[in-house]
């Protein structure tokens, strides 16, 4: 079976427990304000792979990722736009007892349940609460990736909830209190993290020749980042507590138990 690979990093340290191996996949529907990665857009780039020899690449970062409790995550791109390529990897790295994350905005197309059953964690980046919103951030219509979340839902599987803060258009305290009553309709939810708006995709747009939409916008700063954080952790109640992230030195919130 093959499938289309945008790029991989052997050493993620951010998308998921533990030192990751992640797998970007080429290929995205949405187009998203922020979107840092262009490039991974269209459905026929990247490069064409085998399966097999993804996995051959896989064991070869193992002792990497092992030892720190870490594992593999599907990334994008969006990797549900390549479902039975996605669902072989998760079964082999299964197989082989690896850890298995999927990176995804939930929009995709078939159905999910086989793909959630070979997955531990979904790192599920919410776009935005409101549909007026979210087809504005996203240029796409909400069902597809509402469709998704239900289907992890009713799977019971581990979710980390990701969202991007955009000064002006993401950073409204109003937002973020929808946001948190958004996020504790969900279950299994264990970790909750806003990310800041950065421009450091920007040159990729004018080499790639589209326009950028956020031209002139400022980067979300990080002790405005900082703050919305604790407005949320408190609207997400007592459930919820906030903790260091050494990596990028930044604030999440986590679930308690
Ligand atoms: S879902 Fe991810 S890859 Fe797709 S446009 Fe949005 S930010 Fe970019």
């Amino acid at each position: 079976m093959k499938g289309r690979i945008h790029s991989i990093e052997s050493m993620g340290l951010v998308d998921g427990p533990g030192i990751r191996t992640v797998i970007f996949l080429q290929g995205c529907k949405l187009r998203c304000l922020y979107c840092h990665n262009p490039d991974t857009w269209q459905m026929g780039g990247g490069d064409l792979v085998e399966a097999d020899d993804l996995i051959k690449k896989i064991k070869r970062y193992r002792p990497y990722f092992e030892r720190s409790g870490g594992g593999v995550t599907f990334s994008g791109g969006e990797p549900l736009l390549q479902p039975e390529f996605l669902l072989e990897n998760l079964k082999k790295c299964k197989e082989l007892g690896i850890h298995t994350a999927i990176d995804t905005a939930g929009y995709g197309f078939g159905e999910y349940d086989e793909i959630l059953k070979y997955t531990d964690l979904v790192l599920f980046d919410l776009k935005h609460e409101d549909p007026k919103q979210y087809l504005f951030v996203t240029g796409q219509k909400e069902d597809k990736s509402l469709k998704f979340l239900k289907a992890a839902q009713d799977a019971g599987t581990k979710m980390w909830v990701r969202h991007v803060v955009i000064p002006g258009i993401t950073d409204q305290v109003d937002h973020i209190i929808s946001l948190a009553k958004k996020i504790k309709e969900l279950g299994h939810v264990t970790k909750v993290e806003l990310l800041p708006y950065h421009t450091m995709g920007e040159n990729k747009y004018e080499a790639m020749n589209i326009k950028y939409k956020l031209e002139g916008v400022e980067q979300m700063s990080k002790k405005r980042t900082e703050e919305l954080t604790e407005i949320l952790l408190k609207e997400l109640g007592p459930n919820f507590y906030a903790e260091e992230n050494e990596t990028s030195s930044s604030t999440f919130i986590k679930k308690i138990g």
